[in-house]
């Protein structure tokens, strides 16, 4: 971890002494806060605001000092809290609170406080709080607003439920991983509650489905689709298992935003393997893959775009059936879909594409293989996707126009589609190797042939060379 801005942490204050100096309406609020989280608060104050006044007269907890605040009211507190004008009157408040052992924050003073207050969303005992280091507060109150969209209304009483049955889960299952399953199915059916609150019932169900579940007690491998860049492409169901695995294996492919969606203990391995880069050998992969599931592991082996889609899936999958372990494989969006989207380019547009058809342009020696339907491919009907191409598109163009393609065929190349810094070249079967090689792209590649791709969204410099591909294919 690197670079935190500030340590959240969730403090108890039942029944623990709160000091606040000043009787502001923004010292309110913190007494408010505070009398919430079942503290103990001394207000002092020789002029407190009305709001002080009446939060005193309801709460026992709340009471009011009608005098100025001295430094030894601080003693034993918990907290100390000050609203205050000078910098002076702040620096001197922080400095008594340190003597006494209790840290301090000085209300809309950050420089001078031990402490902030973030944005809460209450969902007690559900807590989150949010903080940009004081960076931006509205943004702050901007994300609060996000997270409380799409918390399910009852998520108050699940967390609450919850908080009940973890002593007698932990009585009737001693089982570590049988809890944690347990917790997983609790978990997916809070958060798809909506409004309805949970059964009494829940919790034998929940426990009997976790002592059924045949992946619970033993290891497993999930080959999980990461999609191809952006990380909200990923399914529900890839995430649900990179935060319950006890082990990732990830190719370069994965984003790193994807990795850090994985379960914070969980271990995570690179294992990359990169067309001409050194790599990771797929036989260490599927060793690594049966001895950590053997041992018990959950392993999420982590796959850019569609495990199912040039991914050597096969392979994976038949080691591991040999091996007797469980196996799952969750989809992703392969990267010709990512590009399609990015492209907003329809695959399929009836008059033009009777055919779509995904193409890889890498054999298992390196080279462009020799058994490619290159007739298939000259289809003036069918969109092609061809995978692993950018450095043979020469070789590829080649053979192409001497299979009768029509060089005027729209081609693209799209470079690391779905990431931000996704880069198109527009060209023909004839045009696009040389604009390629001019951009000499680095990172993984697609390219994209056929009539529906006239149109595709290019970038401002390369609009020019779109409208004159559009105006060739009408
Ligand atoms: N399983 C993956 C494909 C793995 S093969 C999938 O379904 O997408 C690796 C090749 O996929 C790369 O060489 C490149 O051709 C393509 N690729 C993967 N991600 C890509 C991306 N974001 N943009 C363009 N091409 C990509």
């Amino acid at each position: 971890m690197a670079g935190l801005a500030a340590m959240p942490l969730f403090l108890s204050l039942n029944g623990r002494r709160v000091v606040l100096a000043g009787g502001s309406v923004a010292a309110l609020w913190k007494a408010e806060l505070a009398q919430a989280a079942g503290a103990e608060i001394e207000v002092y104050s020789e002029a407190p605001c009305a709001g002080l006044l009446d939060l005193a007269r309801r709460r026992p907890s709340v009471r009011l000092m009608h005098r100025a605040f001295q430094v030894a009211d601080l003693k034993g507190a918990a907290l100390a809290i000050a609203d205050v004008e000078s910098a002076a009157e702040a620096e001197s408040f922080r400095a008594a609170a340190r003597a006494a052992g209790a840290p301090a924050n000085i209300i809309d003073k950050p420089a001078f406080s031990d402490f902030q207050f973030g944005a809460i969303v209450d969902r007690s005992p559900l807590v989150i709080a949010i903080s940009t280091d004081g960076a931006s507060p509205i943004l702050a109150q901007a994300v609060r607003g996000r997270i409380e969209a799409v918390l399910p209304a009852a998520i108050k009483l699940w967390a609450a439920a919850a908080k009940g049955w973890r002593a007698p889960l932990k009585a009737l299952a001693p089982s570590p991983r049988l809890r944690r399953r347990f917790w997983e199915l609790f978990n997916a059916k809070a958060l798809g509650a909506g409004s309805a609150p949970p059964d009494e019932r829940l919790f034998t169900a929940l426990l009997d489905e976790a002592g059924r579940d045949r992946c619970a007690p033993e290891g497993g491998v999930a080959l999980v689709g990461a999609g191809p860049g952006d990380p909200e492409l990923l399914t529900l169901k890839a995430l649900r298992l990179l935060q319950s695995a006890d082990v990732v294996l990830y190719d370069d492919l994965a984003a790193p935003a994807i990795i850090d969606m994985a379960r914070r203990e969980a271990e995570k391995i690179p294992v990359g393997k990169r067309g001409y880069k050194p790599s990771c050998k797929q036989d260490h992969i599927v060793a690594l893959m049966i001895e950590l599931a053997l041992q018990g592991k959950r392993v999420v082996r982590l796959k850019g775009g569609d495990p199912m889609v040039f991914g050597r899936a096969a392979e994976e999958i038949a080691a591991l059936r040999g091996a007797g372990i469980a196996i799952e494989v969750v989809p992703g969006v392969t990267a010709a879909l990512g590009a399609a989207a990015s492209l907003q380019v329809s695959l399929t547009e009836r008059a033009r594409a009777r055919r779509l058809q995904f193409v890889t342009a890498h054999a298992h020696d390196g080279k462009l293989p020799e058994d490619i339907d290159w007739r298939a491919l000259c289809d003036p009907g069918a969109s092609s996707v061809v995978y692993m191409g950018a450095r043979m598109l020469d070789a590829m163009a080649e053979r192409l126009l001497a299979h009768g393609a029509d060089p005027a065929t729209p081609a693209l190349l799209v470079e690391r589609a779905t990431c931000p810094d996704e880069r198109r070249i527009a060209g023909t079967i004839a045009t696009l190797p040389a604009k390629a090689a001019a951009q000499a792209p680095s990172g993984p590649c697609l390219i994209l042939i056929g009539a529906v791709f006239a149109e595709a969204e290019v970038d401002a410099a390369d609009a020019d060379a779109a409208h004159r591909l559009a105006r060739a294919a009408e």
